[in-house]
């Protein structure tokens, strides 16, 4: 069974509960149209914790005017029957009223982590981020809450956040999943054509190829200028693809220390992300 919550005081009860039973409570917050990646998260946090809750919450603050709040994909009963699958213990659905009553006005501005790459296409998306997310967590008050590396920026600007502000929670991070011919699983891959569908390969397939080129010593920035090309060719319009270092997001043109690709670009009317770990070459001394 999976307790379907939509109210404060629901879920502040269903917390104390668990907690006078002396549980761990483990939290994964999502934006629904659940998929396998969502799920892993949901596995992954049943690992280390007694009791695992779900938020579902379409967060309006997050998207931009022109962006897709209205049409993002929203099927409740479905979700909530993937997460009685999963064994999840519970799922928060909230409305917005909850999230944001009247008269609410913090925001939490994450400093330059969120100002570049995805938050330099989107201005005020990793504030929206931290400012839910935050909200979110001193709500559930869990021992640990667990995000994507699809994400891989809001991942780290999370990380800053809870850093910065103390906040007593662990964030951990799971692997992207991604579908059999690499596809990153994304609630947003319901927009695609099947002809989109299969020209999107062209972004695992550039992130791939320079995640394997570069640690051989190939040029960052010629593998790059032909991973942008590929992309364009493949009908996509990219707003960005770039190699940065893994921690501070600041771009790299040599691979010394651990460094991640990461794009975002468009067709049709779907923006898609992506990114992979590139890792320097392991030097294997001989003697
Ligand atoms: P979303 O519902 O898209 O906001 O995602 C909710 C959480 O699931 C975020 O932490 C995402 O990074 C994570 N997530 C989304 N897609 C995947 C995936 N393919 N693999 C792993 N985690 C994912």
């Amino acid at each position: 069974m999976t307790i379907l919550i939509k109210d404060q005081a629901t879920l502040s009860a269903t917390i104390a509960a668990w907690r006078s039973a002396g549980d761990t409570i483990a939290f994964v917050p999502t934006m629904g149209a659940l998929h396998a990646g969502h799920i892993a998260l949901v596995k992954q946090a049943q690992q280390t914790a007694q009791r695992v809750i779900t938020s579902i919450f379409v967060n309006p603050t997050q998207f931009g005017p022109n962006e897709d709040f209205t049409r993002y994909p929203r099927q409740m009963e479905q979700d909530h029957a993937l997460l009685k699958e999963a064994g999840c213990a519970a799922l928060f659905a909230p409305e917005v009223s909850t999230i944001y009553p009247a008269g609410f006005s913090t925001t939490i501005n994450p400093g330059a982590l969120a100002t570049v790459i995805e938050g330099a296409c989107r201005p005020g998306h990793f504030s929206g981020v931290a400012t839910v997310v935050t909200r979110l967590l001193m709500l559930v008050q869990p021992d640990a809450a667990y995000f994507g590396e699809k994400d891989y920026q809001q991942l780290l600007v999370i990380q800053q956040t809870v850093r910065d502000l103390a906040l007593p929670v662990q964030i951990i991070g799971v692997p992207t999943v991604r579908a059999p011919d690499g596809l990153a699983l994304s609630s947003r891959n319901a927009y695609l054509s099947a002809a989109e569908r299969e020209r999107a390969l062209i972004l695992p397939a550039t992130l791939r190829l320079i995640a394997t080129e570069a640690p051989n010593g190939s040029d960052i920035s010629t593998l790059l200028a032909s991973g942008r090309t590929a992309i364009i060719d493949a009908g996509f319009s990219p707003d960005y693809l770039v190699v940065c270092d893994a921690a501070t997001l600041d771009p790299i043109t040599t691979l010394s220390a651990p460094a991640r690709v990461l794009v975002a670009a468009k067709i049709g009317k779907t923006r898609l992300i992506d990114n992979m770990a590139v890792l320097p070459a392991t030097k294997n001394e001989c003697h």
